[in-house]
């Protein structure tokens, strides 16, 4: 009886423990992709999100067939539609690599439960975080609220396995007649009419072979300078993974390895890239602990903030990128042209979306959350609470990014600016929508209401 691979966030051949485990039983091996937009609390994809997942799971559909293993795809419910699929096949084991956000343990939980009591074998791993959630804690056996003794107590913790290979012996024998199957475009993830996808597909080519080879291109290139010129956008001085990691399409085991490897020629750059992993779990390990990061201040002391009722003017020129201010207007057409955005110019216009023109982070993150190719349920949330001041190891309230100084700073050749916004020279370029001494006083204000409250 063959033996189903249930993959999510994992859309690998290589270093997948669950596949690997799937490939030990000597079994006819069959893969699994359930697209939920069902299951309670699961919060369905975003636009951009959606497009990757089509490209990801055509690249790994390829992928497995060349080992014989044919992926299985269906929309639904996942708790009916792998308890059908374990049916159909007549399954005796389900294998998946674990999830932490709190509607899909649920949702595993449910399915373990369901198909353990039909005597149906279920194993889980750990693919996707480099510590497990329930590790590392405090003394007190409490979750960490602040980064750098997080970090520390990740780094004496027992260091993260080495990468697993791609199985090589893999049963071949699986077969699926009368299985109910999807093709590709049954999922209907792409956008059709408009097709706004022409500058993601430009900018990039999901799936494993080119993760593994920006990855690869990292580390020959950009992680020597990496700690100096992350800070520049618009030149290629970050490692561009976060949607391959997002989709697992490589592992954080094998970016963490290859980085050791590279520890002597570019030590400062190593460690700065092990600890922008770092973040990557402190977000998912505070969403493990609080699985309403999305929708809950993580400061429950921040609810008595009294944001104003939204402008929805303000907030459509900020998504436009039109608000007159240069660097978060290029940031915000870089995000909707390619999906992705530099990490500098994310924390300048969430900044101002939040303080300056004083719109609920929660309105930021739902814009990040359909327009981002990495958008993930950790990171997306985590960091907009962050910018805001609600989330744990929060910038001060005080800090508000002054979006003139953050421009002539990190793009004073206007380099950035010029490749994002068209109208730049030609000097039909919007004046700024709100004052910026006046409205940072007025966030000032505001956050005076919670400054002192937990
Ligand atoms: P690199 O600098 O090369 O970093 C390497 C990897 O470390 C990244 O690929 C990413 O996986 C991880 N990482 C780096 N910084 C962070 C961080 N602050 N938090 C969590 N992980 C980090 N990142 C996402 O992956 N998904 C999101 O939905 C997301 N939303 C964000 C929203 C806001 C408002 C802000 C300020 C940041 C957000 N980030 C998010 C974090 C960060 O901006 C991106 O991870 C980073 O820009 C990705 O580019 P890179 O792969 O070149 O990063």
């Amino acid at each position: 009886a063959p033996v189903v691979v249930w993959f999510r966030d994992d859309l690998r051949i290589a270093d997948n423990p669950a596949l690997c485990a799937a490939a030990d039983q000597r079994a006819p091996v069959i893969a699994l992709y359930v697209l939920d937009e069902e299951s309670s609390g699961i919060r369905p994809l975003g636009g951009a999100a959606k497009w990757w997942l089509h490209h990801s799971l055509s690249a790994l559909q390829a992928d497995l067939a060349d080992h014989g293993i044919p992926l299985v795809l269906r929309h639904g419910a996942a708790l009916a539609e792998v308890v059908d699929i374990v049916g159909q096949v007549g399954a005796r084991a389900v294998v998946w690599n674990r999830r932490y956000g709190g509607p899909e343990r649920s949702v595993d939980t449910e399915v373990k439960a369901s198909l353990s009591a039909a005597g149906i074998e279920v194993e889980s791993f750990a693919a996707s975080l480099l510590f497990e959630p329930w590790m590392i804690r405090t003394r007190n056996g409490d979750p960490y609220s602040v980064f750098a003794p997080f970090w520390k107590a990740c780094n004496a913790a027992p260091p993260p396995r080495l990468p697993l290979s791609v199985p090589e012996r893999i049963n071949r024998s699986a077969d699926l007649t009368g299985v109910t199957r999807l093709e590709m475009d049954e999922l209907a993830l792409l956008p059709k009419h408009p097709d706004w996808a022409s500058g993601l597909r430009a900018a990039w080519r999901p799936g494993e072979a080119s993760a593994q080879r920006a990855l690869a291109d990292f580390f020959d290139g950009s992680l020597r300078t990496y700690a100096s010129d992350r800070e520049i956008p618009g030149t290629p001085g970050t490692s561009r993974l976060s949607p391959h990691l997002r989709w697992g399409e490589i592992s954080p085991f094998q970016a963490w390895h290859a980085a050791k490897v590279m520890r002597q020629e570019a030590s400062e750059g190593v460690r700065a890239f092990l600890s922008e992993l770092g973040w990557r779990e402190f977000a998912w390990h505070t969403l493990f602990h609080s699985p309403d990061l999305a929708t809950a201040n993580w400061r429950p002391g921040f609810d008595a903030f009294p944001w104003p009722a939204i402008r929805p003017d303000l907030l459509t020129a900020w998504q436009e990128g039109r608000t007159g201010f240069r660097l978060v207007d290029a940031g915000m057409r870089e995000l909707w042209r390619t999906g992705w955005m530099h990490n500098r110019v994310r924390m300048v216009t969430a900044s101002f979306l939040t303080k300056n023109l004083l719109v609920d982070w929660r309105e930021g993150e739902r814009w990040f959350w359909d327009t981002l190719v990495d958008a993930d349920s950790a990171s997306n949330p985590f960091n907009w609470q962050w910018v805001a001041g609600s989330g744990p190891d929060s910038s001060p309230y005080f800090r508000v990014f002054n979006p003139e100084l953050q421009a002539a700073k990190f793009d004073p050749a206007d380099r950035y600016t010029r490749a994002n916004i068209e109208e730049w020279r030609t000097g039909e370029y919007p004046d700024p929508i709100v004052d910026l001494r006046e409205t940072r006083a007025n966030a000032l204000d505001a956050y005076e209401i919670v400054r002192n409250r937990p």
